[in-house]
């Protein structure tokens, strides 16, 4: 039997008459007339075409008000939602790496509102570029004699190049030509600041008399590049960069080095796997270090280069730094971030990345443990609802091999069928604030080290 396509058709609604209706009122009211109008008239094209290709209404039209108000609603979600990261991944990079700290937040707001001195000195000292304030702190906190800041690392590198080697050749070993996530790699990297590259050593090994070998007439510098993301067993040798720096110290060629993330302390003191320190570069005498913003540092997403006082003001006039700058609000946020760390004893406490990588074990079992008995009434029906040990990750390409003991509330699939955990998965993506695990071993795993909101969490997975 076939439809009576003409009477459907004349089922559609005009959009005259579906706007002085008073279900469509609310929708005014908060979308505005505009915006209400385009979303009919994408109603009523898609009704058509579904007249025209299934012979039928789809099912939203008995109520076009609520069908037109859900659509702007889901439209007018920002595209940065907040979420529950359970994902096991500290500084997730798809998630926004580090969580900024109250005193960042606070910072960044006041930079919004109000005017700021961002190069404008008011006692008449002569302040210079925008990145003045920040430097100091970053000569105290590293030692270093000046400092420039950029984007993000990757513009960090680009910077440093550009400024220092550009039409010249850069020797850095084999064993450290990375790739990190997102296009970025050392070679390309070296060819857009139009630097030649020498790669010296093997995959894996390289030795200092490599290095040596490889400087020639053209060669502007060496460089070290931190294997953020991969790890290299057995049969290896690295330069170290306080080998390199004496290298380079004999041939009077700068040393630098792309640390990735980096630390500004000794992570170890909180039993935390040891990372490089930036001042232990610089006491070192590598010439320029750049490391990231919002990776171990903990703050907002930027590049940070630290170094000798002649090359740092090379950057600082090069072209391309006008073009990398970062903007106040960044400025803002890593200036107060850089300011707890002149405070150890509360760092742990106030600067969230750091927080959240030295809970123990114990506390986020004991959580989770809190948590469990809710879950399995709730989820009872579909799921065996346990608390399990995990191993977090710390994220950002860094340590890769190195885990953090926690405790995850895992979700099992009483009939066993691993649909399940997509369709749960899935779910839980769509809840208003979304909450994103992940699916491992035949379970879906909510791992507790991120978790602060506990009050929160609970009201989205109990609904
Ligand atoms: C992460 C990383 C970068 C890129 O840093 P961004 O701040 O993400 O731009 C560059 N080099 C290394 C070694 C890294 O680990």
């Amino acid at each position: 039997m076939t439809s009576d396509t003409p009477s459907l058709y004349s089922q559609l609604p005009a959009t005259d008459r579906l706007l002085r209706d008073a279900a469509f009122q609310p929708a005014l009211e908060r979308y505005g007339h505009r915006q209400v109008v385009d979303m009919l008239r994408a109603l009523q094209d898609e009704a058509r075409q579904a007249i025209r290709e299934q012979q039928a209404l789809p099912g939203w039209c008995v109520d076009w008000a609520k069908e037109t108000i859900s659509r702007l609603g889901s439209r007018a979600q920002s595209a940065l939602r907040p979420v529950y990261n359970l994902s096991g991944t500290v500084l997730h990079t798809n998630l926004g790496r580090a969580l900024q700290a109250q005193e960042a937040v606070d910072a960044v707001a006041q930079a919004m509102r109000s005017p700021v001195t961002l190069e404008y000195d008011l006692d008449g000292a002569g302040r210079g570029h925008r990145d003045r304030a920040l430097a100091d702190l970053l000569c105290q906190l590293t030692g270093a004699e000046d400092a420039c800041i950029v984007n993000n690392n990757a513009a960090a590198v680009l910077l440093m190049l550009a400024a220092t080697a550009a039409g010249q050749e850069v020797v850095v070993s084999r064993g450290e030509l990375v790739e990190i996530g997102g296009a970025f790699r050392i070679p390309d990297v070296m060819r857009q600041a139009g630097c030649r590259l020498v790669e010296v050593g093997t995959t894996n090994r390289t030795h200092l008399k490599d290095y040596h070998q490889a400087v020639g007439e053209d060669t502007a510098l060496l460089m070290k590049v931190h294997t953020s993301n991969y790890h290299i067993e057995g049969f290896t040798k690295a330069v170290e960069e306080s080998e390199l720096a004496s290298l380079g110290e004999a041939l009077g060629m700068p040393v630098i080095a792309d640390l990735g993330s980096g630390s500004l302390i000794d992570l170890s003191q909180y039993g935390l796997p040891k990372e490089p320190v930036v001042s232990d570069l610089i006491q070192a005498g590598v010439s320029l270090v750049s490391f990231s913003g919002d990776k171990l540092t903990g703050g907002p997403q930027a590049g940070i280069i630290v170094g000798k006082k002649a090359l740092i003001e090379r950057l600082q006039a090069h072209p391309l730094k006008r073009a990398l700058r970062a903007d106040k609000m960044t400025l803002a946020a890593l200036e107060a971030t850089l300011r707890l760390y002149l405070q150890p004893e509360t760092l742990a406490q106030k600067l969230p990345t750091l927080r959240l990588l030295t809970r123990s074990a114990g506390a986020i079992e004991e959580q989770a443990l809190r948590l469990l008995p809710a879950l399995q009434t709730r989820y009872a029906a579909e799921f065996t609802v346990q608390v399990m040990p995990c191993l977090s990750q710390i994220g950002s390409g860094s340590l890769p091999v190195d885990r953090l003991p926690g405790a995850a509330l895992t979700f099992t699939p009483v009939d066993g069928r691993g649909s399940r955990l997509n369709a749960l998965a899935e779910r839980w993506r769509r809840l208003q604030k979304p909450v994103i695990g992940r699916i491992y071993d035949g379970r879906l795993w909510l791992d507790l080290r991120c978790l602060e909101d506990e009050a929160g969490l609970m009201e989205m997975l109990l609904q």
